[in-house]
């Protein structure tokens, strides 16, 4: 078994909508490394995207699974719950940002949790609308897909989209977008084909994740929340890749200082077990009847048990802070390069350990150099290093380590990340 005879068989057996990013099969992995099938070590700089926050086969959150198997896999939390259920909700109601009493539900996916907020946004406000941002991404089920505004390639061909959805600008200074241009824009939607009286709720990532770590500053994110108070419509931050410590705090939003009225929760909630969630205020999540939320799998007890390990980890690992440094240690290193390649480079960004650089022409942002971030990634695979392109342009490579990321391990990567640079 080698990684091209693997790929043969891929490419016959799984349709080519799934993707298919690198031909590297992995055979096991530890923290930031994987060993592919062939023995070959590749630092991995994304976490499987954004997943596996407290790192590949975290002891305590192995020692936490296996636990769990011993005992049970499954008998549906709507049938015969179980602790771990009750216990890890209890700690997202208390980790999300803000003082109002919490509740939360459980579902498998990120695009499930979305879909969830807005079920639950409409059913609260007995409102249809819902408002999303331009360079989104929410998931690839009908609903999120259509919320999310990145076209391309997550709605090519699979229209049409549910209707009473919205697209405003998100503030973006590469696209000549301000703060105030972007509330202007919203603002001026709701005298004209917008009303707000029939909006249930605005949803945003506080950092764009797939349209390219476009961060939110703190002031729009305030604004934003007035605009919904004053106009009675819900706010709904969409955490599923900013949160579980990613930008340096539990989830993004907390460091505008505002409460969103729902939250999503999945990839970094449980180290790899599919398991999501929603949380918001009890009122509003309590809005939908009985039965009207849930799923066969929604709250795997496997999930949970991994969920509430994983929340240990962050703690008792001190990840939030370390987000911090592990983005820092990106950003010197990142910074280096760009002192010599000053035309090419021409942005670097980051919240904590969300981290991107932006490649262009001639130094200017407003030329986007996306064949470059490609070609980065491809050869990037050939050279045991796991890097992830994003970006509305293309033209940006994120780095999504894991947070428990060993210093050495990140100078390793970036070492191999200049040098294939620079062949490019
Ligand atoms: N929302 C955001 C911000 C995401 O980054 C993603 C996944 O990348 C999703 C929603 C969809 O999550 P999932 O792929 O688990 O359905």
């Amino acid at each position: 078994m080698n990684n091209a005879s693997l790929q043969e068989r891929k490419v016959n057996a799984i349709a080519r909508g799934q993707g298919n990013m690198a031909p590297v099969y992995v055979d096991r992995a530890q923290n930031a490394e994987i060993w592919d099938v062939e023995g070959n070590r590749h630092i991995d700089f994304g976490a499987g995207i954004a997943v596996v926050n407290t790192g590949h086969n975290h002891p305590k959150v192995k020692a936490a699974v296996q636990a769990q198997l011993e005992r049970f896999t499954h008998t549906c939390v709507m049938v015969s719950p179980y602790e771990s259920a009750v216990a890890l909700a209890e700690k997202l109601n208390a980790a999300a940002p803000g003082n109002t009493p919490k509740k939360s539900i459980f579902v498998t996916t990120g695009a499930e949790a979305v879909e969830n907020c807005v079920k639950i946004a409409r059913a609260y406000t007995g409102r249809p609308g819902i408002i999303a941002f331009n360079g989104g991404f929410h998931g690839r089920t009908n609903m999120t897909m259509g919320l999310t505004g990145k076209v391309n390639p997550y709605k090519i061909g699979f229209g049409p989209f549910p209707s009473d959805i919205f697209h405003v600008p998100y503030p973006n200074e590469y696209l000549g977008i301000t703060e105030e241009q972007a509330l202007a824009d919203l603002q001026m939607r709701f005298t004209c084909d917008i009303e707000p009286s029939r909006v249930a709720a605005i949803i945003i990532e506080p950092v764009q994740g797939e349209g390219g770590f476009y961060i939110a500053s703190a002031s729009f994110m305030q604004k934003l929340r007035a605009l919904c108070d004053e106009h009675g419509i819900l706010l709904i931050a969409d955490e599923i890749q900013a949160g579980f410590a990613r930008t340096g705090t539990m989830f993004c939003h907390e460091q505008a200082g505002i409460e969103a009225d729902l939250m999503t929760a999945a990839k970094g909630i449980a180290g790899g077990f599919p398991i999501a969630a929603v949380v918001g205020k009890a009122d509003i999540m309590d809005a939908p009847i009985p039965g009207g939320l849930g799923g066969t799998y929604g709250g795997s007890p496997v999930g949970c048990a991994a969920g509430l390990a994983v929340f240990d980890v962050i703690e008792e690992e001190g990840l939030c802070e370390r987000a911090n440094q592990v983005g820092a240690r990106f950003v010197e290193h990142l910074k280096g390069l760009q002192a010599d390649y000053p035309q090419i480079i021409g942005d670097i960004r980051n919240a904590g350990a969300m981290i991107a650089v932006e490649f262009v022409h001639d130094g200017d942002v407003s030329k986007p150099y996306p064949e470059l971030a490609k070609n980065l990634s491809a050869k990037a695979a050939e050279n045991g290093l796991v890097l992830l392109s994003c970006g509305i342009r293309g033209n940006v490579i994120r780095f999504l380590p894991a947070l428990t990321i060993e210093m050495e391990i990140i100078d390793e990567g970036m070492e191999i990340f200049k040098r294939i640079f620079k062949e490019l």
